[in-house]
């Protein structure tokens, strides 16, 4: 398998930057999952590096060896597009042997290999089907086949799951990971899906506009966010954000805030001023009486276990992942403490996070 290193890539069609300068390195062996919304430059970064599309600037490099102008067939690796782009004429069998076939491989061969890839896939008792009366799962698990049997040196995966209905793509994500922890193959995996680069990643690149705005784990990712779009991509309620003016300086460990002393991580960088934002994710929050925050209870949502209060705390409008059990109800006054040791602060003009003990850790990208 192989390491994938991407230094300063850029694309620009005409006038529109769709890539702009991503530098990153996926690891031999790793499930690496681009995540962003639609039109950040996922698949157009994911082009280069298959040698599909070729950038406008930078460099592209598989196990240390420069192959940014090197046409996508001599790249030796393997494209699973989103539209599984299977030859509905023919069979399972024929389908998953297909670039065996092109490359002129024995045919006993091609029937060796094109069983083993089924057998990992678990679906050999389809090889003599036609692809046309396959579900969508299936069809999937083909076009993975075909990609399995070339033993390319790396996955580039296009949104593989995004036709699919959400009850499949949970169960066609399990086995992907799956997969790949039995074969260990280098992954490259584009979705804006955050639930499914959650579940399945080693490492999560977070995209906007062109930009890679973070690459980390998926716990650094959620729990210490480079920037408010990353905090505002991630989760589900996203994190909550607070603005406010004001100055943080090193050493502080307490904003000021709608008249309240709020405890935070200690600040670690010379500070800010201006506009700022105080981040806090929803499970984050409690109630209490006594707490300095108060607002106004707009609405719960039901969600078995926990509930989702939502609560109008002067122009923000804050949402709490609280225990199912608490009976809260809409226009009751509520206080609100935040657990101090889990806040971001951010500088909303630049939208970067302030450096601080919550970050002590690394993962930042
Ligand atoms: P999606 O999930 O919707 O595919 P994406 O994050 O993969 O989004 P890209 O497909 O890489 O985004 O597109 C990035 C930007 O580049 C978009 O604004 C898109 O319209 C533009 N773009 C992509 N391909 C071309 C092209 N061949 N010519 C002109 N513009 C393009």
């Amino acid at each position: 398998m192989a390491q994938i290193q991407v230094e300063k890539l850029r694309k620009a069609f005409q006038d529109l930057i769709a890539v702009d300068g991503s530098t990153f390195t996926v690891e031999d062996g790793t499930f690496f999952v681009m995540l962003g919304p639609s039109g950040c430059g996922k698949t157009t970064t994911l082009r280069m590096i298959a040698g599909l599309e070729l950038p406008t600037e930078g460099r592209i490099l598989l196990d240390g060896e420069d192959v940014t102008f090197r046409r996508a067939a001599a790249r030796d690796i393997a494209f699973v597009f989103q539209l599984f782009a299977l030859y509905p004429h023919m069979d399972v069998a024929g389908n998953i042997g297909f670039p065996l076939k092109c490359q002129g491989v024995p045919r006993d061969e091609i029937r060796r290999q094109v069983h083993a890839a089924a057998r990992l896939l678990c679906i050999e008792h389809l090889l003599a089907s036609k692809v046309s009366r396959l579900s969508g799962g299936d069809r999937q698990r083909v076009a993975l086949g075909r990609a399995i049997v070339r033993r390319p040196k790396a996955f580039l995966m296009d949104e593989p799951l995004g036709a699919l209905d959400s009850e499949l793509r949970h169960v066609m994500c399990g086995e992907l990971r799956e997969l790949h922890d039995r074969i260990s193959a280098t992954t490259i995996y584009v979705t804006h899906d955050q639930l499914e680069a959650m579940s399945m990643a080693d490492r999560i690149a977070v995209m906007n506009s062109g930009l890679v705005e973070q690459i980390g784990t998926p716990q650094e990712i959620y729990d210490r966010p480079a920037t408010i779009f990353v905090a505002d991509f991630i989760g589900s309620p996203p994190m909550n954000f607070l603005r406010f003016d004001g100055a943080i300086g090193r050493g502080d460990r307490s904003v000021r805030l709608l008249d309240a002393n709020i405890a935070v991580p200690e600040v670690r960088e010379e500070g800010a001023h201006g506009s700022l934002a105080l981040g806090v994710r929803p499970e984050h929050v409690t109630l209490a009486d006594d707490a300095p925050i108060r607002g106004r209870v707009f609405g719960t949502e039901y969600l078995g276990t926990t509930q989702i209060v939502t609560v109008d705390v002067e122009q923000s409008r804050i949402k709490a992942r609280l225990p199912a059990r608490h009976a809260i109800r809409p226009g009751e006054l509520v206080g609100l403490n935040f657990r101090p040791e889990r806040l971001v602060i951010f500088d909303a003009t630049t939208g970067r996070a302030i450096e601080s003990a919550l970050y002590a850790g690394g993962g930042r990208g």
